[in-house]
């Protein structure tokens, strides 16, 4: 029977990278009924919405989905689709496996990391109070009372990040169980728990508790998120499982992408307990739209990932180990890929979902 899956094509190289995907996981002979729902700022235009709720409605139904990127404004305008579709659906684990493939320039010989990024709190959480505005300031005046030391220059404008218990102790437990699914040895919780007392100084804590559990079978430690930073630079090798608050974990998945080749490359899942969305680390890279030059990797290793999500993991080998095959070879790869950015023999987005397809037979 066919299993039917929400595509969300995205926006800016989306719906490039997004077809060339689809293709992909197509071509792996898994029967996939696509249900196209569209979000992002191409819809924003013609529904009043980016996030049209029967875009919603298909993934709480579906409960499973692949998405291209989505264009969030800078500073102002809408709320970022992203965020917002994580938050409703309670996709509270954001899954960033960075694997360093065979024929792709790197830093280093060898990485394989994996990222577990909160994804439902921290400073993500969408509640921001601008400056001038009556709400900020009875904020400021209603801490002031509360901690007569608080100190504010004039009108400030201010992002609350709440950190919950609740939530990092699910976020942690998942990171741990990701790790004894996959093999791994080591979970590291990542923080500024020397700075932000309360807030990160909980999700330290509770991850320390929740470690107990998996005592002799994961080993855990903890660093603090700027010395991780230089470490992940220098040693990225003595790191196995990362696990992260919401904006540490955005940050960190950026700096990983670059270590195992870029953005191109590096793929994603968001996961709750019954739902998963599956969908690149980068963006929608704008500058690009629409110019069949985009890296479609990222977005096919996340088809990879909802394959094995699904159960087929058959499928999701022969098409991980086909992409492999084409990154090796380097011939039918984007310019992101080659040694000069400007070399013309670059393959387009489709040209390199063709070498893939290919590479398959
Ligand atoms: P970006 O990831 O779009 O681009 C960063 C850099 O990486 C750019 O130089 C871009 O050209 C390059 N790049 C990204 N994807 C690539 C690919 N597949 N192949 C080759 N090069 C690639 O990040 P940005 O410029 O900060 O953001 C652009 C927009 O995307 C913003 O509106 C942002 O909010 C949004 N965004 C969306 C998501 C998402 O949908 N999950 C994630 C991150 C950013």
């Amino acid at each position: 029977m066919k299993r039917k899956v929400t595509l969300i094509p995205g926006d800016g190289i989306g719906p490039e990278v997004s077809l060339a995907a689809r293709r992909c996981i197509e071509a792996t002979g898994v029967a996939i009924d696509w249900e196209i729902a569209e979000a992002g700022s191409d819809v924003m235009e013609k529904k009043g919405t980016p996030l049209p709720d029967e875009v919603i409605a298909s993934v709480r139904k579906n409960k499973i989905a692949i998405k291209g990127p989505v264009t969030t404004p800078v500073g102002s305008g809408f709320r970022s689709v992203n965020v917002a579709l994580r938050k409703e659906l309670d996709l509270f684990a954001c899954l960033r496996p960075c694997k360093l493939y065979a024929g792709v320039r790197a830093l280093h010989p060898a990485i394989d990391l994996i990222i577990v990024r909160e994804n439902t709190e921290d400073l993500y959480a969408g509640i921001e109070f601008e400056e001038k505005s009556k709400e900020a300031a009875a904020l400021v005046q209603k801490i002031k009372e509360w901690n007569p030391k608080a100190r504010f220059n004039p009108d400030p404008a201010i992002s609350i990040k709440p950190i919950s218990e609740s939530a990092t102790r699910r976020i942690v437990r998942f990171a741990f169980e990701t790790a004894l699914k996959n093999g791994r040895k080591k979970v590291t919780a990542v923080h500024k728990a020397n700075i932000m007392k309360c807030t990160d100084g909980l999700f330290l804590r509770t991850a320390r508790d929740v470690a107990k559990a998996y005592e002799g079978k994961i080993q855990f430690e903890d660093r603090i998120v700027d010395n991780m930073c230089m470490q992940l630079v220098q040693r990225p090798n003595d790191y196995d499982v990362l696990v992260l608050p919401n904006l540490y974990g955005d940050i960190i998945s950026d700096l990983c992408a670059g270590l195992i080749g870029g953005l191109g490359i590096a793929p994603g899942a968001n996961i709750g307990d019954d739902t998963a969305l599956f969908e690149a680390t980068h963006g929608s890279a704008p500058k690009y739209k629409g110019l069949n030059k985009a890296n479609p990797t990222a977005m096919i290793l996340s088809g990879v990932l909802m394959l094995r999500h699904m159960g087929e993991a058959a499928a999701a080998d022969r098409l991980e180990n086909a992409v492999a095959k084409v990154l090796k070879e380097g011939r039918s790869v984007t310019y992101d890929l080659k040694a000069d950015r400007h070399d013309p023999t670059a393959a387009g987005t489709s040209q390199m979902a063709d070498a893939v397809i290919r590479a398959m037979k």
